[in-house]
């Protein structure tokens, strides 16, 4: 579905968003590509929204990304004989292996890894951080601590260790049954959480085998500290600043973000804002004003894409929360300021053919009145080059490949229609301006700039920049052979 900005959205699904209608207009509304949280809900559930999902893409014929969201090692406490307890500033809380339900003295935190690491002084952050312990004394099966920050503890409620590095795999056995449904149910993108060092990713990628696309979420301090490395061995990062912002001071998360951003705009690879952007929506059919303001700073910086995280999967206005987005995403980008920041930041390393096709395409596409920027990628890297320019005309990617018009559906910018088999370049040309009219970017006695690689089906071989006429009939007497 063609859309009028540039920046992508990326809602997640949960009990607020699981119906085909629902979904659908969800992503009628702005959402690009759909996150299945593999932390909640089962199989079968997954399988029935995955379902859904690509039946709102053939009924509407047009690409939807698909990111399937693993748990990965994130810690959580046992379950309460009440559901819950209220910790009081001050008091002592044990975390022990005992599986027996909790109580207001102590709880267990099934995971024997986690003691062997504690040392007394570390602090536990549970529940976003809202609750503090602090350890007093531990051994290898317990840890005493004192309370610091007192609060709600509830079932299962996640738990943060931000002082100590942890000596956990980087896929739980769950993350991996998990990663290989998700595979075989067809996913376009792979999302790992607490991603410490490359070497995580390089171990899901191997188990992926080329069926999904990598992205690495980045919420703990070690994976800023090694952030080229992860970000080399990636094909998208997630700002997940959820848990950055408890793992690391919160005030540290901008920066990070920025910096991020920068990086893999360098890099031409995705990269997702995400967390708590509208989050008085969960309640609230209105934005605050900082929220609206945090939405626009990310697009200003120049982010691939923008996510909804509890807005969209369990709040009262999923469909409201994708508009708002879609209206910011609007606005901001029809800011002359917008487009002044966007290029000022273009600080690209042009090194190959590639990089200078692209680059010739855009700046002959903006000092004329052609219309859009034509790329045929199978492999999309041609299409993540282009989308790395940030161009001001659109950019509109023809693939033959499903799985890359998926995967493109996060990329800023990107377009992605799908185009039969390709054989000669002079029949690609027109099938580029067919498509160009009929998405309405060009009428026919518009110009189109279109880029590609000859041989088709050689991957990485961008060789070719056309000029061509929209209208068939001229297609034909300009064409020089
Ligand atoms: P989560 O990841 O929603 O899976 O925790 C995002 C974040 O931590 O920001
Ligand atoms: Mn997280």
């Amino acid at each position: 579905m063609r859309r009028f900005r540039n920046v992508k959205i990326v809602a997640t699904l949960g009990p607020a968003s699981e119906d085909y209608d629902t979904i659908r207009a969800l992503h009628e509304a702005g959402a690009d590509v759909f996150r299945l949280n593999m932390s909640h809900g089962d199989h079968d559930s997954i399988r029935e929204k995955h379902r859904i999902i690509r039946q709102i893409e053939h009924d509407l014929d047009s690409p939807i990304g698909i990111l399937a969201d693993l748990q990965g090692p994130k810690l959580r406490v046992g379950e309460f004989a009440n559901g819950e307890e209220e910790l009081v500033e001050g008091a002592a809380f044990r975390l022990d292996l005992d599986p027996a339900p909790g109580t207001e003295m102590r709880v267990c935190l099934p995971h024997p890894e986690i003691f062997e690491a504690l040392e007394p002084g570390a602090r536990l952050l549970v529940n976003d951080g809202k609750i503090r312990l602090t350890v007093t004394e531990c051994g290898k099966d317990y840890a005493e601590t004192e309370v610091i920050t007192g609060g709600t503890i509830s079932n299962r409620k996640g738990v943060n260790v931000p002082d100590v590095v942890l000596p956990l795999a980087a896929l739980s056995e769950k993350d991996r049954a998990d990663l290989e449904f998700a595979c075989q149910l067809g996913v376009d993108w792979l999302a790992l959480s607490f991603v410490q060092r490359a070497a995580d990713v390089e171990e899901a990628r191997k188990l992926c085998d080329g069926r999904a696309a990598i992205l690495s979420k980045i919420e703990k301090p070690s994976a800023v500290e090694w952030f080229d490395n992860i970000l080399a061995a990636s094909d998208g990062i997630m700002v997940a600043r959820g848990d950055l912002g408890v793992e690391l001071p919160v005030q540290n998360v901008p920066p990070i973000q920025k910096r991020l951003v920068r990086k893999c705009r360098a890099a031409a690879k995705p990269v997702i804002v995400a967390t708590q952007m509208l989050e008085s929506m969960v309640e609230s059919p209105m934005p605050t004003r900082a929220e609206v303001s945090d939405v626009a700073a990310a697009i200003y910086e120049g982010a691939d894409a923008i996510m909804l995280s509890a807005e969209s999967a369990a709040g009262d206005y999923p469909v409201e929360a994708v508009h708002t987005m879609d209206n910011v995403a609007r606005e901001v980008e029809s800011d002359p300021t917008y487009t002044e920041i966007i290029e000022a930041s273009r600080r690209i390393e042009r090194r190959s053919v590639a990089d200078g096709i692209v680059a010739a395409a855009r700046e002959i596409a903006e000092a004329t009145d052609i219309k859009a920027i034509c790329c045929f990628t199978q492999s999309g890297t041609t299409a993540l080059l282009t989308a790395r320019e940030r161009p001001r005309v659109p950019i509109m990617a023809l693939s033959n490949l499903r799985g890359t018009a998926r995967r493109l559906a996060l990329s800023w910018g990107v377009n992605c229609v799908l185009c039969g088999e390709l054989e000669r370049f002079k029949s690609a040309v027109i099938s580029a301006a067919r498509a160009a009219r009929e998405q309405g970017y060009a009428e026919a006695l518009d110009q189109i700039v279109i880029t590609a690689g000859v041989p088709f089906n050689v991957p990485g071989t961008t060789n070719i920049l056309r000029i061509a006429p929209c209208q068939e009939s001229l297609l034909y007497s300009t064409d020089p052979g």
